[in-house]
């Protein structure tokens, strides 16, 4: 009881005020009468009674939430039979399937603890991931194919917290978390809502620069990098605020610094490394190299975690290939703040990444009324994964390459040109 108060203490009620206000109007957009589906740690919950309230207060016509718990995962790691692995609560996904495709919007709080799972049976882990992604996909195709609005918001979860700062104590840590993430979510302004207005409008800039020069490739190079990402036939550049095929423009991301697109399956030539580690459930994978051939990985090291690296490789056919590229500026927030987060939703925005796997229906022109087959005849990719890992820094420069073949800037030193 005593360490609850504390560690509410550590989080400024204000600030979490503005953030459930956030998620609500700019992530969601949330509308009169729509339903709303709610996951969350549990931890997270004096910010889903916010969020909760705030979505009535916009007119929800019904708010349910399904809470996940540390110790409950952990007491499956440790005592569950041997088939409980290959399980998920696909019941559970395909009421989530039937919630969207009825109208609700969805809203996810991250948090967990990224090393939760550090210390359990790889394949296990493996096992589980791939158990859970296979019953998720219905409802995780409602969201990558933006059927509906939905959002993405953060909760400083003290066991992420210990990860972010483990020489603090955790109240102080708990603290610096939150105030890292108000920061990065915008929040901590007079008018939350006003500053991601403006900031919609700068990343819609450049992707419509991007939209209008019609790139055929980008060219990266930089230390232990020169990889031409060729890009899907009719891609579309997006960033910050985008409109739902159910016609609401939210903000799925909070935060978010990245302009994205889907690259060509089969068109990725040369090798990469990562900048940044990769924190993959509970192992960090570091100092990536990869080489592709024909859009596909031929060859991947790692300093650190190969192994996990491999195995997230081999989970299917797309693995192997990419479903994004992002370009975010050196100097964003999230980069300058210099820590490490352990959750992409944080990390990515620090630093250009790729994506393997999975691509989103939404980055080609009139996506929303393309089939499957379609997007994977412009290049699209399909995999149950989507992982984004880290290729920019200020050492880094990238080219556009028109069908033409003529070169034009696009950043240097990891800065807008
Ligand atoms: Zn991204
Ligand atoms: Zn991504």
């Amino acid at each position: 009881m005593n360490i609850q108060t504390e560690i509410k203490s550590a989080v400024d009620p204000i600030k979490l005020e503005k953030l459930a206000e956030v998620a609500v109007k700019v992530g969601l957009q949330l509308q009169a009468g729509q339903d709303l589906v709610i996951t969350a740690p549990i931890a997270a919950l004096p910010l889903v009674r916010l969020i909760t309230r705030h979505a009535y207060l916009a007119g929800a016509g019904l708010v349910t939430t399904f809470y996940a718990d540390e110790e409950a995962t952990l007491a499956r790691y440790a005592h569950a039979p041997d088939e409980s692995f290959d399980r998920a609560s696909g019941w559970l996904y395909e009421g989530m399937a039937k919630a969207y495709a009825d109208g609700a919007a969805r809203l996810a709080i991250a948090g967990d603890n990224p090393m939760l799972l550090a210390g359990q049976d790889p394949a296990k882990v493996a096992r589980a991931n791939k158990a859970n992604s296979t019953a998720y996909k219905p409802a995780l195709e409602k969201i990558s194919n933006f059927d509906i609005n939905w959002n993405i918001v953060s909760y400083p979860n003290p066991s992420w917290a210990k990860v972010v700062f483990p020489d603090l104590p955790e109240e102080e840590a708990v603290r610096k978390l939150a105030d890292a993430i108000f920061a990065a979510s915008r929040v901590d302004v007079a008018d939350p809502v006003a500053a991601w207005a403006e900031h919609n409008t700068n990343l819609r800039k450049r992707s419509s620069w991007l939209n209008g020069e019609r790139f055929a490739a980008l060219h990266f190079t930089g230390p232990g990098t020169d990889l031409t990402v060729g890009l899907a036939d009719g891609h579309e550049w997006h960033g910050g605020a985008s409109t739902a095929k159910n016609g609401v423009t939210c903000n799925p991301n909070i935060p978010t610094e990245e302009v994205f697109t889907t690259p060509h399956a089969l068109k990725v030539e040369g090798h990469v490394s990562s900048t940044k580690p990769l924190s993959h459930q509970g192992t960090l994978i570091d100092e990536i190299q990869v080489r592709f051939e024909g859009g596909r990985i031929v060859e991947a090291k790692a300093a650190k975690g190969e192994a996990v690296l491999n195995k997230v490789l081999d989970t299917d056919e797309g693995a192997r290939r990419l479903g994004e590229v992002a370009l975010v500026p050196h100097s964003s927030p999230i980069s300058k703040s210099g820590i490490l987060f352990y959750n992409t939703l944080f990390d990515e925005n620090a630093s250009c990444h790729i994506a393997l796997g999975q691509c989103y229906s939404k980055c080609f022109l009139d996506g929303a009324s393309l089939s499957q087959e379609q997007i994977a005849a412009q290049g699209g990719n399909s995999s149950l994964i989507h992982i984004d890992w880290m290729i920019g820094s200020d050492r880094i420069d990238i080219d556009g390459i028109k069908p033409d073949g003529t070169r034009v800037p696009v950043m240097r030193k990891g800065e807008w040109a």
